[in-house]
Order: C-alpha cells, then sequence, then structure tokens
C-alpha cells in the first residue's frame, strides 16, 4: 500500500519477521505499542521457510522411510517400500511451513502489527526508507528493533549454483540426490547429511577440523558419528575443500586431506560452512552503529545498540544462532522499550542438534566442567532406562554437572530419543537453580524416558537405584 511519501509514524519499527523479528514485534504490541515489522521475503524467517522447521521436515521423512523399511527387528515385515519425493517436498511445504508461516500472519494481525513487505534501509537514526513492489514509502520511528538474520556464508571455488547450494537449496531438491557431498559437518551438514543418507544418497561429508559437531561434547558427536557410519556416511575430517568442478550433471569437487589431494563426483555439493549476519545492506554505517569484525551487532544486557533507540536481536549479535536465542532476545528487547527492568541471562541457553541420536546441551558442557576441581559430572545410561528399549533406542545417555558443594545444577546434556525435549527439563533446572535432589526428589512418569533425568539426579545425590 502506498501512502504517499510522507513519514508514517510509529512507536516501535522491527526489521525482520524471522523468529527474532516476529515475536518482538508481538510483545512490543502487547506491551501497548503502536508497531510495524519490515520483511523483505520470508514471514517467519530463515527459522521457518528454509531453516529449522522445513529441515526437521526432512529429517522426520528420513526416519519414516527408514523405518518402513527396517522394523524387522519388532516383528514387522514390510514388501518394497519406495519414496515419493516429490510428495514429501509437498507435504514439507503446504502441511508445515506454509501451515506456520500463515500462522505467523495471523498472529501478526491478531496483535495490530502492521506487516510491511519491502526492503528497510536507514536513513537516519528516527527515519527508515522501505522499498517495495510498488515504491517506497518512509516511516519515523521511535524506537527499532534489529532482527535482519543471516545468510549462508559462501567460500572460494564453491560458487552457489545448480548443483553446488546452500542449505536452502538442500531443502529444496526436486530428487534425492544418488551422491551427495557435504562440505562442513556442522549442525547443517550433520542433519541434513544424515537426512539424505536416510532417504537414500550416499553421503560423504568433508569437515575441516579434526571432528564434526564441534562445539557439541566429543562422547555426543561420537554417537552421532557411529549412526552416521551405519548409514554408509563417509566422513572426512581434516579436510580443505578446495574446489568444486562443474559439468552439467555433476559435479567434481577437489579436497585436501594430510597435504594430498583428492577428488570426489556428486549430483549436489551441499556448503554448509557457517552463515554471517545481515548486516551490510541495511545502512547501519550511516548511523555509525558498533559493529564487531565479524559483521555482528554489539549490544549490551537489553539488546541495546551504541544508539539508545536502536536495538539488535537474534543471529545478527553475537552468541549462537538459534531460533530460541533470537525470540528470547526479541522479548527482552521489546519489554526494554516499553520500560520493564529486564536483562538477558544465558545460563540456561539450549542447543540441540537434531541428528539421529539427536543430542542435546544446556549451561556448562561437560567439556567446559572437565578441568573445573568445584563440579561434578554424573552420566546415566539410556542402556538402563525402560522406555527407551522399548523403543529400541539405547543409544545415548543423560548428564548431569552440578556444583560440588551444593549439588546445584549449572548443566546437563542428553543424547538419545527425544533429546530435544528432555533438555527443557533440564533448562528449567538451571534456570531454578535447582538441586540435584529436586530432580531426585521429582515424581516422573513411568516408563519414560525422563526416568533417566531422575535417574541421574539420584547418582549425583549418591544414592542411586538403577545404576
Ligand atoms: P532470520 O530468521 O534470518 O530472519 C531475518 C529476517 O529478516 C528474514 O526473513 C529476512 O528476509 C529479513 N530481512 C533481512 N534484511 C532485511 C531488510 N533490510 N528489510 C526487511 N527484511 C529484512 N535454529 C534453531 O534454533 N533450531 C534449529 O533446528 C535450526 N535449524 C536450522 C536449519 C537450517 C537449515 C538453518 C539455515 C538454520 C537453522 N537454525 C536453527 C537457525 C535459525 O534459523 C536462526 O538462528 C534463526 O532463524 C534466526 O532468527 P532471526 O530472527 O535472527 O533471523
Ligand atoms: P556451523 O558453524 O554449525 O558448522 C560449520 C562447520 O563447517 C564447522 O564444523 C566448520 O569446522 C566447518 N567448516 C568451515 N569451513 C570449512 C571448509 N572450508 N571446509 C570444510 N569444513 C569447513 O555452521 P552451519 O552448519 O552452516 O550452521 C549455521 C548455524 O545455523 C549454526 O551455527 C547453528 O547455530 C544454526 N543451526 C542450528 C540448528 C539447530 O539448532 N538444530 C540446525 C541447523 C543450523
Amino acid at each position: 500500500m502506498v501512502v504517499g511519501d510522507f513519514a508514517i509514524e510509529l512507536d516501535t519499527v522491527v526489521i525482520g519477521a524471522g523468529p527474532g523479528g516476529y515475536v518482538a514485534a508481538i510483545r512490543a504490541a502487547e506491551m501497548g505499542q503502536k508497531v510495524a515489522v519490515i520483511e523483505r521475503k520470508y514471514v517467519g524467517g530463515v527459522c521457518l521457510n528454509v531453516g529449522c522447521i522445513p529441515s526437521k521436515a526432512l529429517i522426520t521423512a528420513g526416519h519414516r522411510y527408514l523405518e518402513a523399511m527396517h522394523s524387522e527387528v519388532f516383528g514387522v515385515n514390510t514388501g518394497e517400500v519406495s519414496l515419493d519425493f516429490e510428495k514429501t517436498q509437498n507435504w514439507k511445504q503446504t502441511q508445515v511451513v506454509d501451515k506456520l508461516t500463515n500462522g505467523v500472519r495471523f498472529l501478526l494481525k491478531k496483535h495490530k502489527v502492521e506487516l510491511i513487505e519491502g526492503e528497510a534501509f536507514f536513513v537516519d537514526e528516527h527515519t527508515l526508507r522501505v522499498i517495495h513492489e510498488n515504491g517506497a514509502q518512509t516511516y519515523s520511528f521511535n524506537n527499532a528493533i534489529l532482527a535482519t538474520g543471516s545468510r549462508p556464508i559462501e567460500i572460494p571455488g564453491f560458487k552457489f549454483e545448480k548443483n553446488v547450494v546452500d542449505s536452502t537449496g538442500a531443502l529444496n531438491f526436486t530428487q534425492v540426490p544418488e551422491r551427495f557431498v557435504v562440505i562442513g559437518g556442522g549442525v547443517i551438514g550433520s542433519e541434513l547429511g544424515m537426512a539424505y543418507a536416510r532417504l537414500g544418497s550416499k553421503v560423504t561429508i568433508l569437515e575441516g577440523t579434526d571432528r564434526i559437531l564441534g562445539p557439541f561434547d566429543k562422547d555426543m558427536g561420537d554417537l552421532v558419528v557411529k549412526e552416521l557410519e551405519k548409514l554408509n556416511v563417509d566422513i572426512v575430517t581434516n579436510a580443505r575443500a578446495k574446489e568444486a568442478i562443474n559439468n552439467d550433471d555433476e559435479v567434481t569437487v577437489v579436497y585436501e586431506v594430510d597435504g594430498k589431494e583428492k577428488q570426489i563426483v556428486a549430483d549436489k555439493v551441499l556448503v554448509a560452512v557457517g552463515r554471517k549476519p545481515n548486516t551490510d545492506e541495511l545502512g547501519l554505517d550511516i548511523l555509525e552503529i558498533d559493529i564487531d569484525e565479524r559483521g555482528l551487532v554489539k549490544v549490551d544486557e537489553q539488546c541495546r545498540t551504541n544508539i539508545e533507540n536502536i536495538y539488535a536481536i537474534g543471529d545478527i549479535i553475537p552468541g549462537p544462532a538459534l531460533a530460541h536465542k533470537a525470540s528470547y532476545e526479541g522479548k527482552i528487547a521489546a519489554e526494554a522499550i516499553s520500560g520493564k527492568p529486564v536483562a538477558i541471562d544465558y545460563k540456561a541457553l539450549p542447543a540441540v542438534a537434531y541428528t539421529d541420536p539427536e543430542i542435546a546441551t544446556t549451561g556448562i558442557s561437560a567439556t567446559e566442567a572437565k578441568n573445573d576441581d568445584s563440579l561434578i559430572v554424573t552420566k546415566f545410561s539410556l542402556t538402563a532406562n525402560g522406555r527407551a528399549l522399548s523403543l529400541n533406542e539405547t543409544e545415548g545417555f543423560v548428564r548431569l554437572i552440578c556444583r560440588k558443594e551444593d549439588r546445584i545444577i549449572v548443566g546437563a546434556q542428553v543424547a538419545g530419543p527425544g533429546a530435544s525435549d528432555l533438555i527443557s527439563e533440564l533448562t528449567l533446572a538451571i534456570e531454578c537453580s535447582l538441586d540435584a535432589e529436586d530432580l531426585a526428589l521429582t515424581i516422573h512418569p513411568h516408563p519414560s524416558l525422563s526416568e533417566a533425568i531422575m535417574d541421574c539426579a539420584e547418582a549425583a545425590t549418591g544414592l542411586p537405584i538403577h545404576m
């Protein structure tokens, strides 16, 4: 809607409608502000459109496919199982992504947040220009929240095109590639590499460091490696990807290991070596907003930048690039603008890789706890958990990291089925400064995977039943 080129006045404008931006906009509106959110492409951001959500849909499809083929252990024998990948992709888009993104549009409307579809650029500290399909419009605002997210990093020799793709390309393949090479064994590479291995691809992961899933404790990464190997995935560590040579139908990937040059031919290549913040196209230099050498916006504990009325959240500020972190920061920024005395506290920030097994961590990691004598680490294997046995999924564990002096929980990890959900109980425990006895005395349903948390907590108090 073009309303003439005069400035429309807003209390708060949010740039970017991802899990950071749309949540911030709704919270600001709930607190009585006149709010608009500006979005250039994806209502729901990377997460809902080309990130968290569609990737989990493909992961689910891979699980279903393999389970349909191999459930003999339960006495379930099937005939020939086939995959209609067009249908998989259609389900992912229409029944998962579209439903959620339409839901975000509905929520914005319900909270009277104006959705402005266009690209925003700063003119000054109180003025924005939005370019959209039908022209441009100027907006003046009291406060702005930057939530412009991130985009994939491109590396030399691997220009994105038809067969060399970023995560968005890999989520939208029309066919399951027969030979799939993944550059980067981080979260995206491991999740999508594993998903396509389950869907039938011959997958090779080329990882630059000495192990995949580096930010997670090694014992968790090792469980994933074991499962990837069962799926016949080749993992090449300490590999330096040098070049992708394209023919029309296939790509030759040239890489180096131990000083030796090697080649591998693939139908599709995914480059997933990290993401960079979208802070270079907004006109932030005009405002002289403090940005670090990686392009991340520097903020205080309320997500305020060095410019009093401008806040930044999500993938464009330091810390892990996670949707729930972006949403949390969005709420803090919106509440701070509304005058609430709030501050960021990351002491229990969960992170999950939706691999097989799922691995999840919150608070202090075992790697961080290793050389700290004031902490005790307790691990409980899922092999002793009845529910895990009945699911035939006993690979995994629960681990608690407690302060020695009072057994207050400061960190936890879960590997295994349902880890992405189980980690929330432990995150809450850290958030509330509970001790191991609090968890041990909490009645958990039987049989359940969550009993492993209780068992681990009992062990941490020195009174284990099932160990
Ligand atoms: P984004 O979601 O990137 O949203 C920013 C929005 O701003 C975009 O829609 C963009 O179009 C818009 N924008 C940018 N510039 C402008 C401008 N100038 N004007 C108007 N609009 C603009 N995280 C998890 O926690 N769990 C997961 O399972 C998970 N899986 C992932 C899987 C993949 C394949 C990928 C790529 C990422 C995944 N992530 C996951 C990370 C997660 O998607 C991001 O951390 C999250 O989306 C960041 O939210 P955000 O609001 O900061 O930014
Ligand atoms: P990442 O930082 O997780 O992993 C990148 C990997 O690529 C690292 O292991 C790194 O050592 C490797 N690498 C870097 N350069 C390389 C090169 N030239 N050759 C070979 N390997 C190289 O990045 P990502 O996987 O692209 O994911 C981006 C971000 O998205 C993540 O950091 C995460 O925050 C978010 N994400 C989260 C989830 C989740 O929460 N489940 C899922 C997907 C993505």
